[in-house]
């Protein structure tokens, strides 16, 4: 590896793993590029391997009895000390965000950025304020404590890495694990700076360690490192599977935060131009989150109200540099990620689908080089179309109608994924119930991506196994233990 720093955006990034305290190489490296501009090569980043991966659990079993030996209160003054870093540097860590994912800048640096410092704070008052349960029963005094299980490995997507990194990271080190994180090959730069900010802080060696690569390669010998106890992952359902088969190898206990096809669903009494205008933006971010509600299911009775002002929102959408204050889709991550987006479009037109908006790579500034994809709305041939039961991860939404509540309940839960669901009506009976009904780990009512971290947060079916969020994250990252102490010892 030449050069293990490069200037992004004028901030300076590491190429280099972190482990220990120490930067430290691969032999190989990867490019990294940004996708507002293809042929921009922003990093040449370390590709780690078996190597990597043994070195960087092997600093985290170092740490790991110092770490777990503090007080809670003293990881929450390191965890806070971070999450003061992080306030510092929100500008620079948007930007590089920014160029690495696409993401909006004007988002990530109102909140996105922030969010991360949040989730830190978050976790670490919840540790503080987390008591002890000791009741008598039987004669006994019990208690429940929760021990540091050890190294825990975090793997996290390309979508959100800043978000998500801080966001599975904080539980574990509140509980007294050290981390072993690995970030996307396709966006690996915000937990490169992550790191520096953890030397900044002062966080002791080896408790937080970034590893950079392939998930194949540095990615499966972590997550097949015996010493490893904790695995935390969020990414597609095919990779879980592979990771998971590992986590049963060693016993160790994993959570996967996995992909959503989640419904929209307009019902009769609902407010309909903002339910159009909130289905409009799904295409945030280009479509590539997971908890969009990508399949508009609308009462067949306001079907039409619903696509006049569905259509007039999206008309307002501005394909442009996601520097730009202006623009609100951003391009693709990658050219392979277009194939595929375009690829459900062609074979969902090919299976009889109706293409009705959108449809093809968009053209952004004159030139169709870019990684814009046009904002797709499908009305599919019938229910078990592929484009309805399989995530896309794209800026294309189907859109289907609906007799009454039942029915709409019916489709709604009509997909393997159970992420995320939205829901418009202006009954809050009907808010409860169908609601409730909705087979999905979160689901809003009239409003979406409004999140109190301390709820739990997960997906049911294949959209994931396990809670996250709020405690659920600090029990997954303790082993508990039941300690009962007979009350009147035997005279
Ligand atoms: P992915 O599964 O391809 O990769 C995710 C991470 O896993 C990457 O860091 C990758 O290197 C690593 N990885 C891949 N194979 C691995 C293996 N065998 N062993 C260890 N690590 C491995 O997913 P992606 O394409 O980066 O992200 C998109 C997916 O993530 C979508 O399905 C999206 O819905 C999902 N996602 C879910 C949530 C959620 O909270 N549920 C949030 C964001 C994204």
């Amino acid at each position: 590896m030449s050069g293990a720093r490069v200037d992004v955006a004028g901030t300076s990034v590491s190429t280099e793993h972190y482990v220990g305290g120490h930067r430290i190489g691969s032999p190989s490296g990867f490019v990294d590029r940004s996708p507002i501009d293809w042929s921009w090569e922003l990093a040449e980043v370390a590709r780690g391997d078996a190597d990597t991966a043994a070195a960087a659990v092997g600093a985290a079993e170092a740490a790991f009895p110092g770490w777990a030996a503090l007080s809670v209160a003293e990881r929450a003054g390191h965890l806070h000390r971070l999450a003061d870093v992080i306030d510092a540097n929100v500008d620079d860590i948007a930007r590089v965000e920014c160029l690495d994912m696409g993401m909006m800048l004007r988002s990530l640096r109102a909140r996105v950025i922030a969010r991360g410092a949040a989730n830190l704070r978050n976790y670490a008052d919840l540790a503080v304020e987390h008591e002890e349960r000791v009741w008598s029963s039987k004669g006994t005094r019990n208690r429940v404590i929760h021990h540091p299980a050890g190294p825990a490995v975090v793997i996290t997507p390309w979508n959100a890495p800043w978000m998500l990194a801080t966001w599975k990271l904080a539980p574990a080190l509140a509980a007294g694990n050290p981390v072993i994180l690995k970030p996307a090959e396709w966006s690996p730069l915000s937990a490169s700076l992550l790191a520096d900010m953890a030397e900044e802080a002062g966080l002791p060696a080896g408790v937080l360690n970034v590893v950079q690569g392939f998930g194949e390669e540095v990615g499966a010998a972590l997550v097949a490192d015996p010493r490893v106890r904790r695995i935390s992952f969020t990414g597609s359902p095919e990779a879980a599977r592979s990771i998971g088969v590992a986590a049963a190898r060693n016993i160790v206990p994993f959570t996967a935060e996995l992909g959503g096809k989640g419904p929209l669903i307009v019902l009769d009494d609902a407010d309909v131009d903002a339910a159009a205008r909130k289905a409009a933006g799904q295409y945030d971010d280009a479509g590539q989150v997971c908890l969009a509600g990508t399949r508009l299911l609308v009462d067949a009775s306001v079907e039409e109200r619903f696509l006049e002002a569905f259509h007039r929102y999206t008309d307002e959408h501005v394909l442009g540099d996601p520097r730009d204050e202006a623009t609100t889709v951003g391009p693709l991550i990658h050219p392979d990620h277009l194939e595929r987006v375009h690829g459900f479009v062609e074979r969902a037109r090919d299976a009889g689908d109706r293409i009705v908006r959108g449809g093809r790579p968009a053209e952004v500034g004159g030139s169709g080089d870019g990684l814009w994809y046009e904002p797709t709305l499908v009305v599919p041939a019938s229910n078990e179309q592929e484009i309805v039961q399989h995530e896309v991860f794209g800026p294309v939404l189907t859109v289907q109608t609906f007799e009454d509540e039942s029915e709409a309940i019916a489709l709604a839960n009509s997909t393997p994924y159970g992420l995320s669901g939205i829901v418009y009506t202006s009954s809050r009976e009907r808010a409860e119930r169908v609601g409730a009904a909705v087979r999905a780990g979160t689901v809003w009512v009239n409003t979406f991506l409004v999140r109190d971290l301390t709820a739990p947060f997960g997906g049911m079916g294949i959209s994931g196994i396990g809670r996250e969020g709020g405690r659920y994250a600090l029990e997954f990252h303790a082993d508990l233990q039941t300690l009962q102490i007979l009350e009147e010892p035997p005279s």
